[in-house]
């Protein structure tokens, strides 16, 4: 038997369960097969400094695949529709018998991988795809009344009590090296016309698996302990930054979590949620993933633009392209907001704290259309990942599972004050408020008139207050009627 392995989110070696599934099958050796969308890549808004990460980490893997004499070809498909032809004339060209991969829960993969399924098998080609993209596999916890849970603390108890249940997480075998075949490795493009990443971006980012491995470790080692702590402060290098890493699959949820367990020695009942509180909680926030990718999986309509909860599809967001402009530019002059703007733009990534901060301007401050928001993320974002942006976005705007009850909006600037105290952040990104105090720099609107014209620095785009009373009044219409 000779496997085709169609590798996509799942960009490593290391525990990748359909690789090796399919090396541990093989009898005639293994070939494995990237295949470059970009009309998927555009529809999907994925932003270049994504695209680059991910040809970087191709590069690396061909590199690891050959070592265990797996070639890996990397083939292009302008359009979405051209796959399944595309990997059907692959096994038949290169006599692959059954092609293995790693499920993809979207609805736009899951349709693409249903219509390669069926091509196949009508070949005579079987398809052997498995759960790998999170710890345990979306729908697979349900309630007591086998509903999907759409609350995460609830859904959290499960997924530690099902983990417990079967002994702790299991990563799969390292793949089995293939004897050698007649066929040469693809060259992996640095770029892909479209997606052109600036230097200063990329940079930031250095790929692979062993990167993000030794990144985990580091993380583990030196601030796992302290993450509950330092997690909410965007100064300070107080979270693991592997974001990026797990969005395309270079490193898998097994191994994060498994090494944050490991690492709670002091876990006297259960290594996932006691003994070390700053392990634990970085736990939790990997969880958060998985529930995200769980509601994509029980509620698609997440994956099509629309409101996990749908009386919230009546909010009459405000068309103001202006307000839309500044914010995406980091102009808004809310300097929390800004400086989170400009940290996506400039890095690629932004401190989650500072995300919900942005998201919660927009969504209720400007009271702009989230989807708008969550699109912009998605263009800039080196993480982009449809489940956690959109749960992420869907949460700050109140339209989603689990969301900040629209009645409590946070505002920008005591976040600010609570969370940069040390205004650090932004002074490193708002170079143009460098000179304030610390007392002035959270809200310079505060300044005398003079001293704020000297500035080269917005005036705020709406009141802060008025704004709040605004978006509440607007939901508490909707949610009583
Ligand atoms: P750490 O704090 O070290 O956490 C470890 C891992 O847990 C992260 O890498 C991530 O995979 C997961 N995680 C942490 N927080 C969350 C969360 N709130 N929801 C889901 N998973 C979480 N995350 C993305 O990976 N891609 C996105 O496109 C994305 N968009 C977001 C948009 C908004 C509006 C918000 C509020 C959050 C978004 N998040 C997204 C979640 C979170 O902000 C990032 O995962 C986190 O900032 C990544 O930094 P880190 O790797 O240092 O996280």
């Amino acid at each position: 038997m000779r496997p085709l392995i169609w590798l996509r989110s799942d960009l490593r070696t290391d525990d990748n369960t359909a690789l090796s599934h399919a090396t541990h099958s093989a009898t005639r050796g293994a070939i494995a097969l990237f295949i470059i969308a970009p009309g998927e890549w555009k529809a999907h808004d994925y932003a270049p400094a994504r695209i680059d990460l991910m040809l970087r980490t191709l590069a690396e893997l061909s590199r690891e695949l050959e070592k265990l004499n797996i070639p890996l070809l990397i083939r292009t498909a302008p359009a979405t529709a051209e796959v399944p032809g595309l990997v059907e004339k692959i096994c038949r060209e290169h006599e692959c018998d059954v092609v293995f991969f790693n499920r993809e829960y979207e609805v736009n993969e899951s349709r693409r991988d249903a219509q390669v399924t069926e091509l196949l098998r009508s070949k005579g080609r079987p398809v052997s795809a498995w759960d790998d993209q999170s710890v345990v596999a979306p729908g697979s916890l349900r309630t007591g009344e086998g509903r999907y849970y759409t609350i995460f603390t609830p859904y959290k108890k499960t997924w530690i009590k099902h983990v417990t249940e079967m002994g702790g997480i299991t990563s799969v075998p390292a793949p089995n090296r293939q004897p050698q075949i007649a066929l040469a490795p693809d060259p992996v493009p640095t770029v892909v016309p479209g997606f052109e990443t600036p230097e200063s971006i990329s940079s930031r980012w250095p790929a692979g698996g062993p990167h993000a491995l030794k990144r985990l470790a580091t993380f583990i080692a030196q601030r796992g302990d302290d993450y509950k702590a330092r997690r909410d402060f965007p100064a300070t290098d107080g979270t693991s930054a592997l974001s990026p890493y797990l969005a395309i699959g270079a490193i898998s949820p097994r191994r994060c979590i498994t090494a944050a367990a490991t690492a709670n020695t002091r876990g006297s009942k259960s290594p996932f949620d006691s003994g070390s509180e700053g392990l634990i909680t970085w736990i939790s926030e990997v969880i958060w993933r998985e529930f995200y990718i769980h509601i994509t999986v029980g509620f698609p309509r997440v994956c099509m633009h629309r409101a996990f909860q749908p009386a919230t599809e009546s909010v009459q967001w405000h068309n103001q392209p202006r307000h839309f402009e500044a914010w995406c530019q980091g102009r808004t002059g809310v300097p929390i907001v800004d400086a989170g703007m400009r940290q996506l733009l400039t890095t690629g990534w932004m401190h989650n704290r500072v995300r919900m901060i942005t998201a919660m301007y927009f969504s209720k401050n400007l009271f702009l259309n989230w989807r708008d928001g969550e699109r912009f993320f998605m263009k800039n974002l080196v993480d982009g990942f449809l489940a956690s942006n959109n749960g992420g976005w869907q949460w700050s705007a109140s339209t989603g599972t689990d969301a900040a009850p629209y009645f409590r909006i946070f505002n920008p600037v005591s976040q600010s004050e609570r969370f940069d105290p040390s205004s650090d952040y932004i002074r490193t990104y708002v170079p143009e408020l460098r000179s304030l105090s610390s007392d002035a720099i959270h809200a310079p609107w505060t300044l005398p008139p003079l001293a704020l014209a000297r500035l080269d620095y917005p005036a705020p785009l709406v009141d802060l207050s008025s704004s709040r009373q605004a978006a509440i009044e607007a939901f508490r219409v909707i949610k009583q009627g």
